[in-house]
């Protein structure tokens, strides 16, 4: 490829390389994605890289996959806090109790700039990402999404997480109307999908 070819392909936004037009929206998905001011979403590797977690200002880290230690060492002048929640990618989990105090620890962490993570930032790490959305923005879960898959197109919770964001969709609503009735139908519904 001759340098003109490679001045007219774009760069990236986020750590300027360049890259073919095909790649895109592959390398985006590399990066961590810009959920909220000083929120993202992201994946393993994006919680590992020193130089990408310094360029978004983040100094704290929610890690929510169950088999993800906390590996890395940063440097001395670097102050990150890192929080871990215990969550399997099973559609069979129940999640609906982390979930809430996920969204409990991202309200009580503001104004600090979190990166909430799981192995790939597909299914994990965005349902807490979702939940927050709904709980913050009084978003329902159908905007929740279609703004969060715009941004990460990768997103996509299992099944059985989806279940339980339709019930904290509920929940929310009836907290927010004072309908009870509706959190703890939605609560049956969990109930109902994963004791029958
Ligand atoms: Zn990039």
């Amino acid at each position: 490829m001759t340098e003109t070819e490679t001045d007219a392909l774009p760069r990236c936004a986020d750590c300027g390389v360049t890259i073919d037009w095909l790649e895109e929206p592959r390398h985006a998905e590399s990066h961590m994605t810009f959920v909220l001011p000083r929120l993202y979403v992201g994946a393993e590797w994006n919680a590992n890289n020193q130089y990408e977690l310094q360029r978004c200002g983040v100094d704290r880290i929610i890690n929510v996959a169950r088999e993800l230690n906390h590996v890395v060492e940063h440097k001395k002048n670097t102050v990150i806090t890192r929080y871990k929640f215990r969550l399997h990618d099973s559609v069979y989990e129940m999640v609906l109790p982390d979930l809430l105090r996920c969204v409990a620890l991202l309200q009580q962490l503001q104004p600090h700039c979190v990166l909430v993570h799981c192995v790939q930032g597909r299914s994990r790490s965005p349902s807490a990402i979702l939940a927050y959305m709904m709980w913050s923005q009084s978003k329902r879960l159908s905007a929740a999404v279609a703004e969060l898959q715009a941004k990460r197109p990768c997103v996509s919770p299992n099944a059985g997480y989806m279940l339980q964001l339709h019930a904290v969709d509920v929940l929310f609503l009836g907290l927010k109307y004072g309908h009870t009735a509706s959190a703890c139908n939605a609560l049956t519904l969990i109930a109902d999908y994963l004791f029958c």
